[in-house]
């Protein structure tokens, strides 16, 4: 949540933070972490988790190429199915990353996607076809929603 506070505000797009953890690694088990809008180019937070992994591979940096297995991915809201920007979404961003570099076998996220912008998300079900686990964590709807929507509905 405090990564999803880092978004900026505007009411064209959801306020969502993402970690990757991966608890084997004991002295630091937040590997990246990435918010909404963090990196250019209209940037998901679950992207630039997964864009910062995937330059580090490429630099050889931190990560020799692969996540540990144990690697789990945190997002306030639901993994996206749909954008309408057209941009590649989270769900296929995660299940790529997956297949070239390991672990993401279970996703924890505190809401739902609002039908705001795109209807009914599909990601759970897509990511569950895939063999991973979507898990929600209760408890911090409100204050996740209210970070997300941040800026939204007022008349301006
Ligand atoms: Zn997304």
């Amino acid at each position: 949540m405090k990564q999803a506070e880092k978004a900026p505000i505007n009411d064209r797009q959801f306020r969502v933070g993402a970690l990757l953890v991966s608890p084997s690694n004991t002295s630091n088990p937040v590997i990246y972490t990435g918010y909404t809008g963090e990196l250019p180019g209209n940037t998901h937070a679950e992207q630039c988790c997964i864009l910062k992994a995937k330059a580090d591979a490429e630099n050889k940096l931190k990560t020799p190429g692969r996540f540990e297995e144990d690697t789990v991915l945190y997002t306030t809201l639901e993994p996206c199915n749909e954008r309408l920007s057209g941009n590649t979404t989270c769900v296929q961003n995660i299940l790529e990353a997956r297949s070239k570099m390991g672990g993401l076998n279970t996703i924890y996220t505190g809401v739902r996607e609002p039908t705001k912008f795109i209807g009914i998300n599909e990601g759970q079900k897509r990511l569950e076809a895939a063999g991973i686990s979507v898990v929600y964590i209760t408890g911090f709807e409100e204050e996740i929603l209210k970070i997300a929507t941040k800026g939204h509905g007022d008349s301006r």
